[in-house]
């Protein structure tokens, strides 16, 4: 069995072209670690990678983290700074046995030492986008926040290994030297190939309070199907978070266990993620929580083509989000 399955709509380019790769008996890591950086170098993603969105002093500051499942390796990178591919050096960090996880200047400075491509990733709409941030939220009062997702991708090979990538520009306009969970071990991502694998998008700050990925991890190791692992642990959390904290953010999960069987969940109105298996061609779903439970469907042809114009459409229109 092979298989991959990925937070939000923005995957399905990556996945389609690296569940080929699973399809033909190649490696979980790979297929991720491509996957990933296909998201990364695509200008109209903006938050992650190429073209995402700065934080509130107008520098892309990128999370990105690898971990491979056989081993329960990891690396991470945060705050790293115009360098191409920041999920390419957290996978490099994961081969490390200490120094795994570099933020900041460090981990530029690693990451040109080690040949990685240097990339300006400030890209003109994003500057734009920036822009008309900074107005709203003098002239209206938004909350500076808002406009964020981070790609979260598991994968299962024929050899039964599996791997997780997570790669983010994290909070639009975020405080600089901010982390959220999308680098965190056990929060944003966690991996064993002898059980499975979650990953983790939404408010990191919240995430990070649930240990969310290493919690739904550990439920399907009780036994526990992917379906209800993942709706559990955001329910509980978001239950949680309420009664003590009073408030909580966006959260939403995917995961998938050593079968194959795979489940999302999500506390916001919708959630896309991408599945592809042996038995199921890549696929984006729509998912939607009721009650305790998540539901989803697969987006139909006029969900797609909305949101191919919604991310090119020009900063302004309003079709724009
Ligand atoms: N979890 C990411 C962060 O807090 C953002 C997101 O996934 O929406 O940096």
């Amino acid at each position: 069995m092979w298989g991959m399955i990925a937070t939000w709509r923005m995957a399905l380019e990556g996945i389609t072209h690296a569940s080929e790769t699973l399809k033909n008996g190649g490696r979980s890591a790979k297929a991720v670690v491509s996957a990933v950086a296909e998201v990364e170098d695509f200008p109209f993603y903006k938050s992650v990678g190429y073209g995402g969105l700065p934080s509130e002093n107008g520098e892309v500051e990128l999370d990105a983290a690898f971990m491979d499942g056989d081993s329960l390796a990891f690396g991470a990178v945060g705050n790293l700074v115009d360098i191409a591919n920041p999920i390419q050096v957290a996978h490099a960090l994961s081969r490390e046995r200490f120094n795994s996880f570099l933020v900041g200047t460090g981990a530029r400075e690693w990451a040109l030492s080690q040949g990685f491509a240097e990339k300006a990733m400030l890209t003109e709409r994003a500057i734009q986008h920036y822009r008309k941030r900074c107005h709203e939220t003098i002239d209206r009062g938004l909350s500076p926040y808002d406009g964020h997702d981070t790609v979260g991708i598991i994968g299962l090979d024929n050899h039964g290994s599996m791997s997780v990538g997570t790669s983010t520009s994290g909070l639009f306009m975020k405080r600089r030297g901010r982390l959220g969970d999308s680098p965190v071990v056990g929060s944003g991502f966690y991996c064993d190939s002898e059980i499975g694998a979650a990953t983790a998008t939404g408010v990191g700050e919240d995430l990070m309070k649930g240990c969310t990925s290493y919690e739904i991890v550990r439920r399907m190791e009780g036994g526990m199907a992917p379906q209800d692992a993942a709706d559990s642990v955001v329910c509980e959390l978001e239950d949680k978070l309420m009664a003590r904290f009073g408030r909580v953010g966006d959260l939403s999960v995917v995961c998938m266990n050593r079968q194959g069987e795979f489940g999302a969940a999500t506390n916001i109105q919708t959630f896309s993620f991408v599945v592809a298996t042996r038995d199921l061609p890549a696929t984006v779903y729509l998912a939607e929580r009721r009650a305790d439970r998540t539901y989803y469907t697969p987006a139909d042809d006029q969900w797609m083509a909305d949101y191919a114009a919604r991310i090119r459409a020009p900063i302004g229109d309003p079709q724009y989000d």
